[in-house]
């Protein structure tokens, strides 16, 4: 049973948006693309286990920990009655080498070990739990999703699994007679209540209002070439059709992402969405959707607390 979701951390949905309306250099745009195939891993492997796996248990999806002012990712978490089984999932495509403790992209290009991050991960984890009175057993894994990947030399005691091997994996997990006490439930809860919304690691290039491109982008395909037609707007690129009103409240999602601290305004969003023509309008649908502020000095609209995502 999935007790937490995945979904894309800010610093992922922001590159997006940067990506799509800004000019990153090559080195942010590089590290846009390694972030976005990372997270294509992620939910590959969550497709498998939501799929396949069957027994009583409950597993948790991306986790952001701390522990002694140290954060830490886990990529997926599977809480069972005996243990506890980690996950981290890698998305290398390619030809790679394993050599005494080293990891290379083939055959000479020298990358992080993923099995030093894996017991990092597992250490802190045993600490963090061992601190909230929880005990149990925790067995980690590094999953390899991408179907072209291939690694030489692995000695067969490491814990890695091949995309060869992840069938046999899950079947495996199924054989474990797990039912779900009390126990598992605690831990649960508490990995979640500790669960870190941002990243201190993201790296955002810095970007303001004024440089970003303008207009409103296609739900589908993302290009921002769109015709507004009455009610709806229209994708030049794909064809794709999509309720006007959506399309802006969509829009405004995307600059109280950008924008966290500043206060959306009309104007704003009227300009941010470009192919509209009157500002009433845009206001008219952000009515709908927004708290509407107006003070002496202000007008601006509050969105909740349940922040930018959907
Ligand atoms: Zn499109």
């Amino acid at each position: 049973m999935e007790v937490k979701k995945r979904t894309p951390s800010r610093e992922l949905q922001i590159l997006e948006i940067l990506y799509l309306r800004g000019n990153l250099s090559e080195e942010v745009r590089q590290h846009y693309f390694n972030l976005k195939k990372g997270y294509e891993g992620e939910l590959l492997f969550d497709r498998i286990l939501d799929n396949q796996l069957q027994n009583d248990c409950l597993i948790i999806k991306d986790l952001l920990l701390k522990m002694n002012n140290t954060t830490f990712q886990i990529d997926t978490l599977i809480i069972f009655q005996e243990f506890i089984k980690l996950f981290e999932v890698k998305n290398f495509e390619g030809e790679y080498t394993y050599d005494n403790d080293n990891f290379y992209k083939y055959p000479k290009y020298k990358i992080t070990n993923p099995e030093h991050q894996l017991d990092r991960a597992e250490t802190l984890l045993r600490q963090l739990l061992s601190n909230h009175g929880l005990h149990h057993a925790i067995k980690s894994s590094i999953v390899f999703v991408n179907p072209e990947f291939t690694l030489y030399n692995a000695p067969a005691t490491k814990p890695f699994v091949l995309p060869s091997q992840i069938n046999t994996l899950v079947k495996k997990l199924n054989t474990n007679q797990s039912k779900l006490t009390n126990l598992s439930k605690l831990i649960a809860d508490k990995l979640i209540s500790l669960h870190q919304k941002d990243s201190p690691y993201s790296k955002l290039p810095t970007y303001s209002f004024s440089q970003l491109k303008k207009g409103i982008n296609c739900k589908s395909c993302h290009s921002i070439s769109i015709s507004v037609q009455g009610h709806y707007c229209y994708c030049n690129t794909c064809g794709k059709r999509e309720k006007l009103a959506d399309a802006v409240i969509r829009s405004t999602r995307e600059l109280i992402l950008l924008f966290p601290k500043e206060k959306i305004t009309t104007s704003m969003v009227h300009e941010w969405c470009e192919c509209i023509s009157s500002t009433q309008r845009v206001q008219r649908i952000l009515m709908k959707k927004f708290k509407f502020i107006s003070n002496k000095r202000w007008s601006y609209f509050e969105y909740s607390g349940s922040g930018p995502g959907k």
